[in-house]
């Protein structure tokens, strides 16, 4: 597990860049924190590093988006689901696919005890962002 400071959202987007030097397809990044922490500012830098060339932005009336970069990108919301227990099977299999890099935006800290419904076929790792007064965040990243 790795901890580190960000004093900005370009620091952030940085730090974005360098996790996505470590990923391939299959992997799946859980970002937790509360609204407003950075998790899609982190996603977007890791796009960029991805080759993702359209805007990245949280997923708005839709639980995710599917983006084209050097490999294919999933971003999902989960801002309105309850649990990922959901009701509706297989509701995020056509994001967490075998060819992509996945990153999943989840509202609630700490990441225990969640399970992505066996779906993942790569490695999972969590981020979590929190706020450390201003502009700086607590940026935690751990397998
Ligand atoms: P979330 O997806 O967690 O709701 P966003 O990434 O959409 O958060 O928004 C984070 C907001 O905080 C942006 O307006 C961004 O410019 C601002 N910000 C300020 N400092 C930082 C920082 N160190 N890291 C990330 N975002 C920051
Ligand atoms: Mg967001």
């Amino acid at each position: 597990m790795s901890v580190e400071r960000t004093r900005s959202a370009a620091e952030t987007e940085a730090l974005g860049e360098r996790l996505a030097s470590q990923l391939g397809p299959g992997d799946v990044v859980l970002v937790a924190g509360e609204l407003g922490a950075g998790k899609t500012t982190l996603i977007r830098g890791a796009c960029r590093a991805l080759g993702v060339e359209d805007p990245v932005q949280s997923p708005t009336f839709t639980i995710g988006r599917r983006y084209v970069g050097r490999v294919p990108v999933s971003h999902l919301d989960l801002f309105r689901i309850e649990g990922l227990e959901v009701e509706e099977p297989g509701l995020l299999d056509d994001y967490l696919t075998a060819d992509a890099v996945a990153f999943v935006e989840w509202p609630r800290g700490g990441g225990g005890g969640i399970e992505l419904g066996g779906e993942a076929p790569g490695r999972l790792l969590r981020v979590e962002l929190r706020h450390a007064g201003g502009d700086e965040r607590e940026v935690s990243i751990a397998p």
